[in-house]
């Protein structure tokens, strides 16, 4: 299909990251306050409705589809929509279905997403230390985690791994982690720190750590070449030829990498962020529940939304101080 939303900067958007949840199991310190206030139910869409909306968009020419949240294995019934969605796969007009998750219930899940056509998933992991992993997501354990690892590679699903890079916190497992993933046929992509919402942690843990360091410090021990891969998003790769693995560097914050973004994200309240670093959005529920039986309202406000994607996000800390900082919480927006 040739792609139909194509944002005023000529760029086809091809990629829709949906959350589910805003509600999480864990309590991560750069992501959730210990006492979150959750939305009440009646304001997230359904299954049925995150179903329609996904449908739409495919019907729009979006190929790629990333479920996140909060941590989408918690939604109740999540496993309906997943299934539900491997239909578009069996089509071809969805490419890729996907998620990013925490791990926590991968044990559980493992199976049942292979079946519905993952292939793919993306596991949070910052840390390999038991006690460390309990500090930074508060209500999380490392083995819980590890299982859900081993149960998804058991199933035959490819895992990469995503660690926020945190000075004074992970720079000493470095070397651990990469060997880690490497022994287990891993990729591995640091995230740079965003500056999301006012968690009031900044100084308790984790400081910002520039992956430029990070790259450096790998390169002592490791022989790096860059990839020409690109995703359409902020990810920058590199192979190590020890190794074999790639390494990806997600730097939203000393890069800029809109040019090429291809993606648009959904919060589990049908609002449409057209760019994780801008506060524009627009409200697809309503056209939505408004018209339960005509799609044709809601294709016209995702086009007008996509009409309105900007050029590019913000962030800015080159003046030592989080420039273009945004409200919500990366659970809020999903990542
Ligand atoms: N709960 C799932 C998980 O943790 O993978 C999915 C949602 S989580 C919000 C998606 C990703 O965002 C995770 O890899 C997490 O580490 C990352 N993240 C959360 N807050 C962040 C921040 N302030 N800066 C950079 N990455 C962040
Ligand atoms: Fe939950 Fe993921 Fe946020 Fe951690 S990063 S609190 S696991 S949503």
């Amino acid at each position: 299909m040739t792609p139909s939303l194509i944002d005023p900067f000529q760029r086809a958007i091809t990629y829709l990251r949906v959350s589910v949840t805003d509600r999480c199991d864990f309590r991560c310190v750069y992501c959730m306050s210990e006492n979150m206030s959750f939305l009440p139910k009646k304001e997230l869409l359904t299954l049925e409705e995150l179903d329609r909306m996904c449908s739409t968009f495919v019907g729009l020419g979006v190929q790629k589809l990333r479920i996140t949240g909060g941590e989408p294995l918690v939604r109740r019934d999540i496993m309906t929509f997943f299934r539900s969605m491997s239909r578009h796969l069996e089509t071809g007009a969805l490419k890729e279905l996907t998620l990013t998750t925490n791990g926590s219930q991968l044990e559980r899940f493992a199976s049942e997403l292979k079946a519905a056509g993952v292939n793919r998933i993306n596991v949070s992991l910052d840390t390999l230390d038991d006690e460390k992993f309990a500090r930074i997501t508060r209500w999380g354990r490392l083995a819980q985690v590890l299982k859900g690892i081993d149960a998804a590679q058991s199933a035959g699903l490819r895992v990469k791994i995503n660690a926020v890079a945190l000075k004074g916190f992970n720079e000493d497992e470095l070397f651990t982690l990469t060997d880690w993933c490497a022994s287990r046929d891993m990729d591995l992509t640091w995230i740079e720190v965003m500056p999301m919402g006012d968690l009031g942690n900044e100084d308790r843990i984790g400081q910002y750590w520039s992956l430029k360091d990070l790259r450096r410090d790998l390169g002592q021990r490791y022989t790096l070449t860059d990839l020409a891969e690109r995703t359409g998003g902020p990810a920058r790769y590199v192979r190590l030829e020890e190794t074999g693995q790639k390494i990806g560097f997600i730097t939203p914050l000393t890069h800029n990498f809109c040019e090429s973004c291809n993606r648009v994200r959904l919060t589990c309240t049908g609002e449409l962020y057209m760019c994780l670093g801008q506060e524009d959005m627009a409200d697809l529920r309503k056209p939505m529940r408004d018209f339960p039986n005509n799609d044709a309202p809601l294709v016209e406000a995702i086009r007008a939304a996509i009409s309105l994607k900007p050029k590019g996000h913000d962030f800015d800390y080159s003046r030592q101080r989080a420039d273009g900082q945004v409200s919500r919480h990366m659970s809020h927006t999903g990542g």
